[in-house]
């Protein structure tokens, strides 16, 4: 058995909304998970049964083979950072650090060495002195890490822990996380919508739409083999790009541009959809934008570009074509000027189908 498993775990609150439906996964020790989807999935719900915050209607929960579902936070050995870090205000930072110790009755040099150590690795030495109010807001995130990280838990958990922070903080703090849990090695479960965090720190991430597990992988799987237009439009950003079109003779007829699927999918699975509604996928910063240069193994779109918007490491290109709008992220020394017509490829090997109906992904390939 893994060292956390989930199972068949449901939450219905009192007013019997069922806010998480069978929720099954294995996490192994000193993973890094990431929980993340729209707000009201039922991401930190699923977070508090894991802590004990909040029972488990159906399912069980079990940490080192052990059952827990009827065991308190405490006796669960998990530490939790919340998004609106809950340190005691009129508290100094280091005893807002020292708090949980001096409660579970732990030696005061022992105290006074564990908030040493902890500040350290936080970059709070020079703040131990200071209240709440007088941190900035990474600092304050930094004192509700670090009073997790001082009770040397074997699992953290943390529900939206940076979402107070600006994007510039954000970025810091996620290294940091990333930091820290390399060094403690333990087992932590982070609660996020944002999926730039999930991406960039999680070992594996689960995906949760409407209370319900999309798909458990690692960053890589997700990014490239969603197995649903709700990943594929969750992960990566700008979103993957999605095109209705209708199959005919195993070719999309967009107007005057025409993909030929018979080059990248297997007849049989052409045949299947013959005559149906499809969803063509393709990812902004998979296209090439073409200024006159030929084609490869690719499908070349003719569009227009509406509005272009330069970032800096790419420029962002909104286009339309035959009624669709795109998203295209393309190079900024080689982009089209607005208000132009211009075309763009597509390689082959970037392109997603899905089923328009379930929205699942159509392999294209029969294995
Ligand atoms: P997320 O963390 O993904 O934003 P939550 O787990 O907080 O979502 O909530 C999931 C759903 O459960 C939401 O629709 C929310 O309104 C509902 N919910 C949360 N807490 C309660 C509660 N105490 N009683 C009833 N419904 C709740």
């Amino acid at each position: 058995m893994a060292y956390l498993t989930l199972r068949g775990i449901n939450k219905i609150y009192p007013n019997g909304f069922h806010a998480v439906h069978d929720f099954n996964m294995e996490i192994e020790k000193g993973e890094f998970i990431v929980f993340v989807g729209s707000s009201g999935c039922g991401k930190s719900t699923t977070l508090r049964m894991i802590a004990g915050l909040e029972n488990i209607s159906k399912g069980e929960f079990y940490i080192d083979g052990e059952k827990v579902n009827d065991k308190g936070p405490r006796e669960r050995g998990v530490a939790m950072v919340f998004q609106n870090y809950a340190l005691y205000p009129h508290m100094s930072v280091y005893d807002n650090l020292a708090f949980g110790l001096m409660l579970q009755g732990v030696d005061d040099d022992v105290i006074e060495r564990r908030v040493n150590s902890t500040a350290k690795i936080l970059g709070l030495t020079d703040y131990l002195d200071r209240l709440p109010r007088e941190l900035s807001g990474g600092q304050r995130q930094r004192v509700a890490v670090g009073r997790a990280i001082i009770r040397k838990v074997d699992i953290f958990l943390m529900d939206e822990p940076l979402s107070n922070l600006d994007a510039k903080q954000r970025v810091t703090m996620r290294s940091e996380i990333t930091q820290i849990h390399r060094e403690t090695g333990a087992t932590t479960i982070y609660v996020t919508h944002d999926q730039t965090e999930a991406m960039t720190m999680a070992d594996r991430i689960v995906v949760m739409k409407d209370g319900y597990i999309q798909q458990i992988g690692t960053p890589y799987d997700l990014y490239f083999n969603p197995v649903n237009m709700f990943v594929a439009g969750f992960i990566g950003e700008p979103p993957m790009n999605f095109i209705e079109a209708k199959l005919n003779k195993g070719r999309l007829e967009l107007g005057q541009n025409v993909i030929d699927l018979t080059h990248i999918a297997d007849a049989e699975v052409l045949e299947k959809y013959e005559g149906g509604e499809v969803v063509f996928g393709f990812r902004p910063e998979a296209v090439k934008a073409v200024l006159g240069s030929a084609a490869g193994r690719a499908y070349r779109i003719k569009c227009f570009a509406n509005l272009v918007e330069l970032l800096g490491d790419n420029t962002n290109v909104y286009v339309n074509f035959d009624g669709m709008s795109s998203i295209l992220k393309v190079d900024p020394h080689n982009s089209p000027a607005m208000g132009s017509s211009f075309e763009f490829d597509i390689p082959w090997e970037t392109v997603y189908l899905f089923d328009k109906h379930t929205e699942k992904r159509i392999k294209l390939r029969k294995e």
